[in-house]
């Protein structure tokens, strides 16, 4: 029998729901449990791959291919499986599925509502991402109190009808705010977001409070009165310098022991978790620093790099050394004389970004990069970057455009795909998700990698045009990877230079705290390397 986790959140959104959810399931995970994950978000967007960063922060690509939102990446890198396109689900997917089935006849003429068709809709994909796994982890988005959350909470409270009450545990995530002037955390927000779930027929079981300091037994009791559950299963989540602690802080508070407990599942195994502490050991023990510029147009928004920054961030834990972000508007490159701002850069990172704002800005990093042997990664638009500077400063061609509005150039060395020349459509219509790549045998990559045949995920409309390879290759500038299914040129690696390699697809999304990916691992250590002799000069 699959049990059921439903986090929501009270109070104020950004709590950290998202790091409790996907805490919870590798706890979970490494007791045993075949754990599933979901994220359910109230938007009527269909998925999250027409919205803007700027709102949004990243879009996070699964390996079939869905354009999900960013919590979706925690889950992977916590739980570390592939976490597929139905474990998003958004209002959009919910009352597009609804109004296609009633469009076919298929509620035999019912009035269709939201209360049952759209809460059964909500309840179905629930539980079909629970087969054959024995915790389904489901998070709301949003706060209790919203609008658009309703259904949802709805839907979960009405779920215990089908599946037994027993088989579900509600989480409710919440802020306990210390108030500076009187010196107290306050616990009536807590009470008033429990009363507004209860108003709907939910009573939480667990209660986790993210505050800012310690929230004392006294506390405890007091929140577990007011919101009606035993002052032990109320824990608390200080803030804290790395969401990887989380887990850890979790699971010294027996979190996942009640969580099993009130499931009514066996909770003999203790979690193993040696590789995470060892990772959080050698977190706490980074010596040196290192800086690599994030050359970008979405620099000012925290979330809009999530991946790239976690990917960095977990292969200078695995190097020993703190890295650094260093983000760069790419448009302030474009002034003269701009590349100045790169020159305390360690190294350079040209992440995905579409539309031409800022690309020349970009061109520039990748020249400073090649002029003064930098190391340079560029994912998926960053190596079409790396291509183009390479084909105007180094190749002199007249096919360099400057990407993909500039439709008058002929033969230029980055074009749109065949397949996505008719597209119109916005959502979905990249290739994308999970595709084969060949490495090149005797390249860097294939060293780095350790292996010849990878499979990496995508989102792009552009790739390099391949009648340029033998020209790029006698250059220097040399493919070291290509679809096999479909011919696209994957990796080009610039071999006159210490470290310049831009891969057409995204490898940030496979990158793990404990399974650092192995591109990153051996860009940070590039930058260390050449760091490291020009300290000893
Ligand atoms: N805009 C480029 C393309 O569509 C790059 C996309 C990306 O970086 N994800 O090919």
């Amino acid at each position: 029998m699959t049990k059921y986790i439903f986090v929501t959140g009270g109070v104020v959104s950004s709590l950290g729901k998202g790091i409790t959810a996907a805490s919870l399931g590798v706890l979970l995970k490494r007791r045993g449990y075949r754990v599933s994950i979901i994220k359910m978000d109230p938007y009527i967007n269909v998925d999250a791959g027409a919205m803007s960063p700027f709102q949004h922060g990243e879009v996070f690509v699964t390996v079939d291919g869905a354009e999900t939102d960013l919590d979706l990446g925690h889950y992977e890198r916590f739980i570390d499986e592939a976490i597929m396109g139905d474990n998003s689900c958004t209002t959009g997917k919910v009352y597009s599925a609804v109004i296609q089935r009633e469009r076919a006849g298929g509620y035999g003429g019912a009035t269709v509502q939201v209360i049952p068709h759209i809460t059964n809709e909500i309840q179905d994909r629930i539980e079909r991402v629970g087969k054959g796994k024995d915790v389904v982890i489901a998070e709301i988005g949003g706060t209790v109190g919203d609008i658009e959350g309703l259904p949802y909470l709805e839907a979960i409270r009405q779920l215990a009808g089908r599946v037994g009450r027993g088989n579900i545990l509600y989480c409710h995530v919440t802020l306990v705010p210390y108030i500076a002037a009187s010196g107290e955390l306050k616990t009536k927000p807590t009470q008033h977001s429990v009363n507004e779930l209860r108003r709907i027929g939910i009573q939480p079981d667990i209660i986790v409070c993210r505050s800012q300091y310690t929230v004392g037994a006294e506390l405890r009791e007091k929140i577990g009165l007011f919101c009606s559950v035993p002052a032990g299963a109320v824990f608390e989540a200080i803030d804290s310098d790395s969401i990887y602690r989380i887990p850890i802080v979790l699971h010294s508070q027996k979190f996942d022991d009640l969580v099993l407990e009130k499931l009514g599942l066996p909770g003999d195994n203790a979690p193993d978790m040696k590789d995470w502490e060892e990772f959080l050991h050698k977190y706490d023990n980074r010596k040196g620093e290192l800086t690599v510029a994030l050359v970008g147009k979405y620099t000012e928004i925290k979330d809009a790099y999530l991946s790239v920054n976690e990917a960095v961030s977990h292969a200078g834990i695995a190097n020993g050394v703190k890295v650094k972000m260093m983000p760069v508007a790419s448009e302030d490159l474009e002034a003269p004389g701009a590349e100045k701002i790169l020159e305390g850069a360690d190294a350079v990172l040209v992440p995905g970004g579409f539309g031409q704002r800022g690309v020349e800005g970009m061109i520039v990093a990748a020249k400073y990069a090649r002029e003064h042997n930098v190391p340079y990664f560029g994912l998926c638009l960053g190596m079409q970057i790396a291509v183009i500077e390479f084909a105007r400063n180094v190749l002199g061609l007249s096919g360099a455009n400057s990407l993909e509005m500039d439709e008058n150039t002929e033969n230029p060395v980055i074009y749109l795909m065949e397949e996505q020349k008719n597209v119109t459509d916005v959502g979905g219509t990249s290739r994308l998700g999970a595709y084969p790549c060949d490495i090149t045998a005797g390249s860097r990559s294939e060293k780095i990698y350790g292996a010849n045949h990878i499979e990496e995920r995508h989102r792009h409309r552009f790739e390099f045009n391949n009648s340029y390879i033998e020209e790029f290759d006698a250059a220097g500038m040399k493919v070291a990877g290509v679809c096999p299914t479909g011919g696209q040129v994957e990796i080009m690696e610039n071999v006159n230079h210490p470290w310049m390699i831009g891969v057409q697809f995204h490898p940030e999304f496979l990158s793990r705290p404990v399974k650092p990916h192995p591109l990153f691992n051996a860009f940070i250590a590039a930058a260390l390397d050449i760091q490291k002799k020009k300290e000893a000069k």
